[in-house]
């Protein structure tokens, strides 16, 4: 037995470019990304819009991740699109284009079924919608949500609204710092989980991430590859690792939360290694047990 993980967020058809080559309209998205990392550890339930060009096959691999997609609406007009490109180092990029197509119009919503999630994650997402579904929970033991610049900057009393109503927040370093008003990352952290999220997961990249939640600080380094391909979707899968660590342990308890970062920087490790969601689309269970055993012997001696 597990708990099931529900996630709302974007699902894309994203082009993207970085110094070792480019991908035209590639599945993407941050719900996506999550419910793929997170449907090797436990079982993920989807909400999210799709266009009436959506391929037919992308569906189908979602579904062949074991994923429920009851919540996946489609609607009439184009996917949501999204293309970016990635400087020499890739911890900075453009975002070249956006088209929210279907996006514009989608209200989402949780399906009776999906009501009762034990963990529930708000991947990235304009933070009214992602407030809207934390009103249609039933029960939950948990929620996550990630944001972005953008919304910190446009719509940021959205996005306090909801802060003061999530468990936890995924966010990375410029982010952290932007949404604190603050430089330093160890006070940029007090002052956000003053804002409600009693845990928070700074992403930092190449470099990691930290976790700091009532239990004190924990740090987990990113795994060190020798190339990394495309960095997109790299925190989603992170979140979605944490989420499904969490949900296979049926725990919140000090040490799963330590575990769930483990994983997530597992999956995240593995999405930057080929564009898009590809290098997921071969990734074995086994493959996961034997980058975590890895990620032990990274700091031990
Ligand atoms: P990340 O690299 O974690 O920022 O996630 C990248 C994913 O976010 C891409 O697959 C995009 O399709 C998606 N994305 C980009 N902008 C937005 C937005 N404004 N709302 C929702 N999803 C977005």
């Amino acid at each position: 037995m597990s708990w099931s993980v529900c996630v709302v967020g974007s699902l894309a058809l994203d082009s993207i470019e970085t110094s070792t080559g480019r991908a035209e309209e590639v599945l993407g998205g941050s719900g996506a990304y999550f419910a793929v990392a997170a449907s090797f550890l436990a079982p993920v339930r989807m909400v999210a819009v799709a266009g009436s060009d959506f391929p037919p096959e992308e569906r189908d691999f979602l579904a062949s991740c074991g994923i429920d997609l009851e919540g996946l609406v489609e609607l009439e007009g184009p996917t949501f699109r999204w293309t970016g490109r990635y400087h020499e180092d890739m911890n900075v990029r453009d975002t070249l284009d956006l088209q929210l197509n279907v996006f514009a119009e989608f209200s989402p919503e949780l399906p009776p079924a999906y009501r009762n999630s034990e963990l529930v994650f708000l991947a990235n997402i304009q933070p009214g919608l992602q407030a809207s579904v934390l009103s249609q929970l039933e029960s939950c033991r948990y929620t996550g949500a990630d944001t972005m610049d953008h919304w910190i900057e446009s719509d940021r009393e959205s996005l306090e609204s909801l802060l003061a109503g999530v468990h936890m927040l995924s966010i990375n370093d410029s982010e952290a710092r932007m949404l604190a008003g603050e430089n330093n990352i160890v006070t940029a952290a007090e002052r956000i989980r003053s804002m409600g999220p009693s845990t928070l997961i700074i992403k930092r990249g190449e470099y990691g991430a930290l976790l700091f939640s009532e239990d004190g600080t924990f740090a987990v380094p990113a795994f060190p590859l020798e190339e990394v391909v495309d960095p997109t979707g790299a925190g989603d899968c992170f979140a979605g690792g944490v989420f499904g660590s969490l949900a296979a342990s049926e725990s919140l308890d000090p040490t799963a939360l330590r575990r769930a970062m483990l994983y997530g920087s597992v999956l995240a490790s593995f999405a930057v290694e080929d564009f898009g969601l590809g290098r997921l689309r071969t990734l074995t269970r086994e493959d996961i047990d034997e980058r975590y055993s890895a990620f032990l012997d990274l700091t031990r001696f």
